[in-house]
């Protein structure tokens, strides 16, 4: 009885918070300009609201009267307990504080951006870090409050686990990435690329990887995204005429995303449950769908097919074409980043980072150490802050503990793809084909219908049957890589 009712109170809190995201989805794809000031009265309304439910006594009443009877509801209390305990402990007036000086922060950092000022920019974002690193303590209790921004979205999985592995990692993509600059640059594609045919191809790919269009649909937005959980869960993605790639492999990104989300048990909707695990659990869904599938030799050679009978000739042949879509090339910008690339991006902002929320480094002093690990790992000077510090949004929004989710999803995606090969001898022979559905069947049986029901490192050692490590990511790399480049 105390059990039923405390999923009674998730599944309404939990319905709330689908509608805020719908909210978001709207003001991404097809809000009216002039409606924004309004939106975000609605959402803040809204999130009032969520936030009452979450610090409620009765809900803490609910969680103390629950007694859960199996495995599936002692998850259950338990994620809901978590949820409770992280949302008190922070104080109501550091929560106001923080969400005010955060906005004002996103606001500045476009300007300043678009200015090349990081000098204006710093005061803001010193700001912001020593309320982030004031929220960390708050959660942590006398813990790292790195790890406890961490937890947030990577729950269970602290940092010092996350340094071992990228320290591991880090002298092997170094070496990969400048064994590949020695090499002749690859083709690229040349023409005219009709957006229309470019959706209509992105749609045909997106069921082909398991996407359910009856409770999904597909619309154009600035920045690909995913949104939603259960029976409603939408894509966006983009489209540029001179880069087919682009709109094509952000689609099949989204879609990792979005069909984790919809092959989740249905007796988990609308409960804390019904939602992918962690960040790096649904980062490795949607990179094992583009790169380890969507980007494999195999599945290349259909493709090529497919875009010539779609697009006519782009000016690559079909043998270069594998070489094309895996182009490796060092550049500034993490979201342009290549496989060999995206993760060297992604473990210098977490070192930076961490040293930043610990204050063993000062706001001052981040140009230099970006831009000094920048030269060290990529081999190019950083000239502008647009290309460097300023160029993510993740810290001017106060995401502190978000960025090595990335990664740690590719080393997730390495663990699973090595066990799924293990597993489909004849994958290629269906990707081939244009059928990568042996694999999302197998993905969405070891890893997509569970949930939030097991911890994201339990959930991968369960599918993988060990302990994830960086093993399997870099092996995978060395040898695709290797062959393409004829390392
Ligand atoms: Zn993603």
């Amino acid at each position: 009885m105390g059990y039923d009712a405390l999923h009674a109170y998730l599944r309404r809190t939990e319905a709330l918070s689908q509608i805020v995201g719908r909210l978001g989805w709207d003001q991404e794809t097809v809000m009216p300009e002039g409606a924004a000031e309004q939106r975000a009265e609605e959402i803040g309304a809204l999130e009032e609201v969520i936030h009452a439910r979450r610090t409620a006594p009765a809900f803490a009443e609910l969680l103390a009267a629950a007694v859960p009877q199996d495995d599936v509801q002692r998850a259950m209390v338990a994620q809901a307990q978590r949820s409770y305990d992280r949302a008190t402990r922070i104080p109501a007036d550091l929560a106001a504080e923080i969400a005010r000086v955060n906005a004002i922060s996103q606001h500045r950092w476009i300007a300043a951006r678009k200015a090349e000022d990081l000098a204006g920019f710093l005061p803001t974002l010193q700001q912001v870090i020593a309320l982030q690193a004031e929220q960390g303590q708050a959660l942590a209790q006398g813990g790292s409050a790195y790890d406890a921004l961490l937890d947030g979205y990577e729950p269970d999985m602290p940092s010092a686990q996350i340094a071992g592995i990228f320290d591991a990692m880090r002298p092997s993509l170094v070496a990969l990435r400048a064994a590949i600059a020695e090499k002749p640059a690859v083709a690229e594609v040349q023409g005219d690329f009709d957006p229309a045919l470019q959706m209509s191809l992105s749609t045909e790919l997106a069921v082909a990887f398991g996407y359910d269009l009856n409770r999904g649909r597909i619309d154009k937005a600035v920045h690909p995204f995913s949104s939603g959980s259960g029976a409603d869960v939408r894509i966006t993605t983009r489209t540029d005429a001179a880069d087919p790639f682009n709109c094509l492999f952000s689609t099949i990104h989204e879609v990792g995303h979005a069909t984790y989300e919809q092959n989740i048990r249905p007796d988990f909707a609308l409960t804390p449950l019904g939602n992918g695990v962690s960040m790096g659990v649904h980062e490795s869904q949607s990179r094992i769908y583009e790169n380890q599938l969507a980007r494999s030799p195999a599945f290349c050679s259909w493709l090529f097919g497919r875009m010539r009978d779609t697009f006519g000739d782009f000016g690559v042949s079909e043998g270069d074409f594998v070489r094309t879509v895996n182009r490796v090339a060092p550049g500034y910008i993490r979201t342009e980043a290549d496989e060999v690339h995206y993760n060297l991006h992604i473990m210098m902002r977490f070192d930076l980072e961490r040293a930043l929320i610990a204050g063993d480094l000062a706001v001052a002093d981040l140009e230099g150490a970006w831009n000094d690990r920048f030269a060290a790992d990529f081999g190019l000077t950083v000239t502008r802050p647009s290309q460097g510090v300023l160029q993510d949004v993740h810290w001017p929004a106060g995401l502190f503990g978000y960025f090595p989710t990335y990664a740690l999803g590719n080393v997730y995606a390495g663990c699973l793809h090595a066990a799924l090969r293990a597993d489909i001898l004849n994958l290629d022979d269906a990707l081939a084909n244009g059928d990568p559905s042996p694999a999302t069947a197998w993905l969405r049986t070891h890893v997509q219908q569970h949930g939030g029901l097991f911890a994201p490192t339990d959930l991968i050692a369960r599918a993988c049957g060990g302990v994830p490590t960086e093993g399997p990511l870099i092996a995978y790399l060395q040898q695709k890589f290797g062959s393409l480049y004829a390392l």
